[in-house]
């Protein structure tokens, strides 16, 4: 297993430090054989070689199975032209991976349930993944643009596309996960009014036949909204397009009220993906030993479920971060009264040592 490791800009390089412990004590402990290699990206990149995705960056994560990505961006390169912004280096990869899937968990520890703006009985240990298409629909979609009518007023249009072949990529990844989890599956569509999304929801129909342990629902993406805040623990896993995923995945992420908590994963066709906390690099306290590392962590479960199918050693890492915080530890961003507050170091170690206390 080959693992690229990109630690990016700002805290990205103190919290993969710790990511790094988690896959180092697998590889020890418990027989992982993971190989990992350092690669330079985002503003870290445009430093050493003028550009957020350097050509030696680009040729280690495509020889790679798995990506380990940190955090891009910073304060030192927001006066830099946007083709060479450190944003612009995460978007090249995945485009050059061809990362179709985005999954986007809201995970809530019941331990953290205080965190959310939502009651903590509604939220209390909320558990739903959602797959958002990544590379097609209407942010990709062609004829686009701002055109001059004949009256003279500017109209702003944009085209929501999918083909049957997009549809039912996602879906069987959509499938395939819930398959890993509770075998329980929602498509978001809006099938009363757009038509693209009426063939949506019959190519999620189709597919929903080759998994007869899934049971399939579907509802209007304005009433996912609204459940969502409502009632979000009816759901397991959610999939739906680029932009309804867009949105709706933010929202489930807030519901935890941890950013510091939530990885993502990409992946494209065959399973390889890149692994990331959803958070930025937070300039504002980088190189204090105060970012929460368990984000990303958490990342690298869901790169040993889903790109090395180890559910075993997902868990594991898992289980480690919930005994963390049973035994009150807690990062600056999740402290509350009464618990011990401690730095990314230190977060790091006590999960390594939680993962080791269970042989
Ligand atoms: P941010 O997520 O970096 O920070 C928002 C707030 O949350 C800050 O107060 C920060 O200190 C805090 N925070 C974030 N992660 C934390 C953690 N792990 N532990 C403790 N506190 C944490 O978002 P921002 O401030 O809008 O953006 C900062 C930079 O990050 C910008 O350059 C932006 O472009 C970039 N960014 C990158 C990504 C990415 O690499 N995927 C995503 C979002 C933003």
């Amino acid at each position: 297993m080959k693992i690229a490791i990109l630690p990016g800009d700002g805290i990205g390089v103190e919290i993969m430090a710790e990511a790094v412990k988690v896959i180092e004590c697998l590889n020890s402990d418990f027989s992982l054989n993971a190989e990992m290699e350092n690669g330079l990206v985002g503003g870290a990149g445009y430093d050493a070689h003028g550009h957020p995705l350097p050509q030696e960056t680009l040729s280690l994560v495509k020889e790679a199975d798995a990506i380990m990505l940190g955090a891009v961006g910073g304060y030192k390169w927001e006066s830099l032209d946007i083709a060479v912004r450190p944003e612009k280096g995460l978007l090249g990869l995945r485009s050059e991976l061809e990362l179709f899937s985005n999954l986007r968990p809201a995970i809530l520890y019941p331990q953290l349930a205080d965190a959310s703006s939502l009651k903590p009985e509604v939220v209390s240990g909320l558990d739903i993944m959602i797959v958002r298409e990544l590379t097609g629909g209407i942010y990709f979609g062609q004829p686009r643009g701002i055109r001059t009518l004949e009256d003279g007023q500017r109209q702003g249009y944009n085209t929501l596309v999918y083909s049957e072949s997009e549809v039912e990529r996602i879906g069987r990844n959509a499938f395939d996960i819930a398959m890993k989890r509770d075998r329980r599956l929602c498509s978001v569509d809006k099938a009363n009014v757009l038509e693209v999304t009426e063939m949506w929801r019959e190519v999620m129909i189709e597919v929903s036949k080759d998994y007869p342990d899934v049971e399939l629902s579907h509802m209007y993406v304005d009433n996912a909204a609204m459940q969502l805040v409502r009632a979000p623990k009816q759901f397991d896993v959610m999939v739906t397009t680029n932009m309804f995923g867009d949105i709706l995945s933010d929202c489930a992420a807030m519901l935890t009220g941890s950013i510091g908590m939530l990885p993502s994963a990409s992946l494209d066709a065959n399973g390889k993906g890149m692994y990331e906390p959803i958070h930025g690099s937070a300039p504002d306290i980088a190189g204090e030993n105060k970012a929460n590392p368990l984000a990303t962590i958490l990342s690298v479960a869901m790169m040993l479920r889903y790109t090395f199918d180890n559910a075993d050693m997902a868990k594991r890492i898992e289980d480690a971060v919930g005994s963390v915080l049973d035994q009150g530890l807690r990062t600056i961003d999740i402290t509350s009264d009464g618990m011990t507050e401690i730095g990314t170091a230190e977060m790091g170690d006590a999960v390594v040592a939680a993962m080791r206390a269970v042989k």
